[in-house]
């Protein structure tokens, strides 16, 4: 059967753009195509994070294998990218605090998963070396992270981009998949453009880098797969702590001990309200500015489209961060912004698949956090799959 392209990826999110320059070191041939007008113009997970480079410490090998080990490998191979392709990054290091006893014994849990996962350096310290680190945060004792740090997710996006159209990606924004079928050996799509023209176009290879659409793109071509996303967002709010000079942070992400939540889909830990540091401007080398972010705070979401908030007041994330950040007020904290989160109802963990029935069609499904970390590793992956199909 005679293809019009060899390879489409489907979106153009961190994932997508990660997937893009990874497959065209090697191959010719790939096409990109992103419903939003530009690569990083329009909604997506990528422009709506927290832009924290996770460790990886929270993953147990069970339930989420794989944001275990793409999140610790992912980790180091984003330090390398962005040193190498200048992309505003700084390894500021985190703090998991603990307030009393029974959240120190948390922490022991969290140092020995850190063994298992395979995160270096981590070790338990006392509130004491805390507040030598981060004066205006109270804790009795915290995990000390080294490896974490934070990331400008749209300038790591657009570097991405400039790279795989060097190497001859064609970005066609501005198009949206919505026929998906398997044809033959190929993968026939139905596509519109922004000016409303339609088109059909045979693929030899399919990647489904959709983000919270992907379990739709998946659906479209495998109606009984059974992942659904869960409509969860995260808000956050911003604390500019030039305005509050006595309680400004030195520079590290502070996170609060996690804690288990149960959810009609099962059980899960959460993060909890976290306080994130941001760049002082995007030049490079970049610095530590004096604004933290304050979030997120997961909440339903009523639909795919629920982008815009805020739909939780400023007092719940002053009460959610009080017990280690003392002395923020709700007047202190300003709208942020939210994010809907790619995941998925039943499964945790991230879902990297070829379709039972088209091995052709690969689904990156449930790229919820740390998703961001785990982009070059997610896309290394993916470039393995695709060798075995070439
Ligand atoms: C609030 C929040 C905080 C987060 N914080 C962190 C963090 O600190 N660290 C971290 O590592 N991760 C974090 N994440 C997770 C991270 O942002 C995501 O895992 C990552 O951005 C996923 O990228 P993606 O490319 O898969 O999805 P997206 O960025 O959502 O991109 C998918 C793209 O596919 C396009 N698309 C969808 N359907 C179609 C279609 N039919 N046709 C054409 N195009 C289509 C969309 O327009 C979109 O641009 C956070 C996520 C959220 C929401």
């Amino acid at each position: 059967m005679a293809v019009d392209v060899p390879i489409v990826i489907i979106g153009g999110g961190v994932i997508g753009c990660a997937v893009a320059w990874e497959l065209s070191r090697d191959s010719d041939g790939i096409f990109l195509f992103e419903k939003n007008p530009g690569i990083t113009t329009g909604e997506n997970q990528t422009s709506r994070n927290s832009g924290v480079i996770h460790s990886g410490i929270y993953y147990d090998q069970e339930t989420r294998p794989l944001k275990a080990s793409l999140c610790v490998k992912g980790n180091s191979l984003l330090y390398d990218f962005c040193t190498r392709y200048k992309v505003p990054a700084l390894k500021t290091g985190k703090l998991i605090v603990a307030t009393d006893q029974k959240e120190d014994e948390v922490l022991d849990f969290y140092l020995e998963r850190a063994r298992e996962n395979g995160v270096a350096r981590v070790e338990k310290i006392s509130g004491s070396r805390v507040r030598s680190m981060e004066p205006n945060v109270k804790a009795c004792s915290a995990l000390l992270i080294p490896s974490t740090g934070i990331i400008d997710p749209v300038s790591f996006v657009y570097r991405l981009h400039t790279l795989a159209l060097q190497n001859g990606v064609e970005f066609l924004t501005g198009t949206d998949v919505n026929q998906l079928e398997v044809y033959g050996d190929a993968i026939k799509m139905g596509v519109s453009y922004s000016d409303k023209k339609r088109d059909q176009v045979k693929a030899g290879l399919v990647i489904n880098a959709g983000g919270i659409e992907a379990d739709n793109l998946a659906r479209l071509i495998n109606p009984l797969l059974p992942y659904e996303l869960d409509y969860v967002r995260g808000e956050t709010y911003k604390f500019y702590g030039h305005k509050r000079p006595e309680l400004r942070l030195a520079g590290m992400n502070v996170y609060p001990t996690p804690t288990a939540v149960v959810t009609p889909y099962g059980r899960h830990f959460t993060l909890g309200v976290h306080l994130t540091p941001t760049f002082e401007s995007l030049s490079y080398p970049p610095t530590i500015g004096s604004t933290i972010t304050v979030g997120p705070k997961l909440v339903p979401a009523e639909s795919r489209k629920a982008w815009s908030g805020p739909s939780v007041k400023p007092e719940v994330f002053v009460e959610a961060v009080h017990s280690f950040f003392p002395g923020i007020r709700k007047e202190d904290l300003i709208w942020h912004q939210s994010g809907l989160q790619a995941r998925l109802k039943k499964e945790p963990d991230f879902v990297i698949m070829q379709d039972p029935k088209a091995e052709n069609f690969i689904n990156l499904l449930g790229i919820d956090s740390p998703g961001l970390t785990a982009a070059p590793a997610i896309a290394g992956r993916v470039k393995a799959m695709v060798k075995d199909l070439l």
